[in-house]
């Protein structure tokens, strides 16, 4: 048992997407008692496996950095090989024929001023302005005295319209989820320090080989399983309610609990709804309903097997596709290529075959004599993360309520709605497990 929890502590976390499942396994790691609720049948919440045409998918593609210091973490710890499940490449910006950015293994701060001034596609005046743009928020260390939108901070440093157009405004995107003209401009620049300005390896790409189930929820369920916790899948939890110094959760079925702790790891649409008989969290849920979202598009297209990208992913600066990958490079059926869309735009009007159509016509601009595909697969996630605009109120791991801890991507970081943050917020959860007591 662990120390400073007493002899009943049971915590129950509700929710198994990254957030959740990283503060089971610190949990179970303590040996603290656990049981996971998810509404799912599947793992992963926002970061999930789906099938379809036969093959196994994600929801979204997915890409991770070097500075994912956590998730890498947990995934070794649980037996998720990073080394074996993660294709690592030097950061490499990759618009065919247009612009190559490409980091050489050197060490920081050198490998960026290299991959700058290295860039084809740029021209002089335009890598130096990269660098006196890198140099200034540099010696602010990152920090602004007022937060702005992205495009602002640009202007503010001259930047030129093609620097914008191919680097900084599709990072933005990319990173953020969320357009420049409405980015935080200082939670961009947490991205950048700890990405692009940080040791090299901390900017290496990190491609999934396999789906985002077995990549970490899978394998931490396993481990969960092998170290006294447990998983309820469909089981959606309906309310939560306060008994005496215990919590008890409620699906349409059954009563759960007591537990004398609870980490809620929903995504922030949720969370409104499951708090709504606790007066106590009024406020925050007030807080919570006020975030805006942004979408996600991803397309899948399946082609002939000879049908191969440059790289296993690259950028696309004219239309509406943004980042292109390659599964076949990436240990999935040769010939399946994804396209990648975030945030709101035009495309959103478009139905989803009208905008397989264009992202194929697209395609073929890259890839001359391309083929019809066999088969296409549209995925829209229309809440894919919060918006993450200047100055916003995140709500704090710590709740009003005593034992009742919140997880998951929108909680207090300087990171944007990643992967990453997610975990890292789910591993303070469960710091908090056994500082926090029920009243
Ligand atoms: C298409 C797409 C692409 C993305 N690309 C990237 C990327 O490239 N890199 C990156 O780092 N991040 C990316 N993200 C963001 C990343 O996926 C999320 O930030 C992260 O998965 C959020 O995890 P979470 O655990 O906070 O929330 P979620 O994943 O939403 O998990 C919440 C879980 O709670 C469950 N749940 C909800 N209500 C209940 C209930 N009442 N009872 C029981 N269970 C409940 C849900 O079913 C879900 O499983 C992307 C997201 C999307 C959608």
């Amino acid at each position: 048992m662990a120390e400073g929890i007493g002899e009943v502590a049971q915590v129950a976390v509700i929710g198994a997407g990254y957030a959740g499942m990283a503060a089971a396994v610190e949990l179970a790691t303590r040996n603290i008692p656990v049981t996971v609720f998810e509404a799912s049948r599947v793992l992963g919440g926002r970061a999930r496996a789906v099938e379809t045409h036969g093959v196994t998918l994600d929801n979204g593609i997915h890409i991770m950095v070097g500075a994912y210091h956590e998730t890498l973490r947990l995934m070794r710890q649980v037996g998720a090989d990073p080394a074996r499940l993660l294709l690592r490449l030097p950061l490499t910006l990759a618009y065919p024929g247009e612009l190559l950015l490409a980091a050489p293994r050197l060490p920081a701060p050198l490998h960026m001023l290299c991959a700058l001034l290295g860039t084809s596609g740029l021209n002089w005046s335009e890598k130096f302005a990269a660098i006196r743009f890198m140099r200034a928020i540099q010696r602010n260390n990152f920090r602004l005295s007022t937060d702005c939108t992205m495009v602002a901070l640009l202007e503010a440093h001259r930047q030129p319209q093609r620097l914008r157009a191919y680097l900084w405004e599709p990072l933005c995107v990319a990173a953020l989820n969320t357009p420049a003209d409405a980015a935080s401009a200082q939670i961009y620049l947490n991205v950048l320090r700890d990405s692009l300005a940080a040791a090299r390896q901390a900017s290496d790409l990190l491609l999934p080989r396999v789906d985002l189930g077995a990549l970490f929820p899978d394998t931490a369920a396993s481990y969960l399983a092998a170290h006294g916790g447990a998983i309820q899948r469909g089981t959606t939890i309906e309310r939560i309610s306060k008994e005496g110094k215990t919590y008890v959760l409620h699906s349409k079925q059954n009563r759960h609990g007591p537990f004398s702790q609870v980490i809620v790891a929903v995504a922030p649409y949720h969370l409104p709804a499951l708090v709504k008989n606790l007066p106590e969290l009024n406020a925050l849920r007030e807080s919570v309903a006020s975030l805006r979202f942004e979408p996600i598009v991803t397309c899948y297209l399946s082609y002939p097997s000879q049908v191969r990208l440059p790289q296993a992913m690259v950028g696309h600066a004219h239309g509406i596709t943004q980042w292109l990958f390659d599964r076949g490079r990436l240990g999935g059926p040769s010939g399946l290529l994804a396209a990648v869309i975030s945030a709101r735009g035009r495309h959103l009007e478009l139905s989803n075959q009208a905008l397989a159509e264009r992202i194929h016509a697209e395609i073929a601009g890259v890839l001359p004599n391309l083929p019809m595909p066999l088969w296409t697969q549209v995925i829209t996630e229309r809440r894919a993360t919060f918006s993450c605009t200047p100055n916003l109120q995140r709500p704090e791991t710590i709740t009003p309520l005593p034992g009742l801890l919140l997880a998951g991507d929108y909680v207090a970081a300087e990171y944007p709605a990643t992967l990453e943050t997610a975990v890292r917020s789910g591993i303070r959860a469960a710091a908090s497990i056994g500082q926090a007591t029920v009243d």
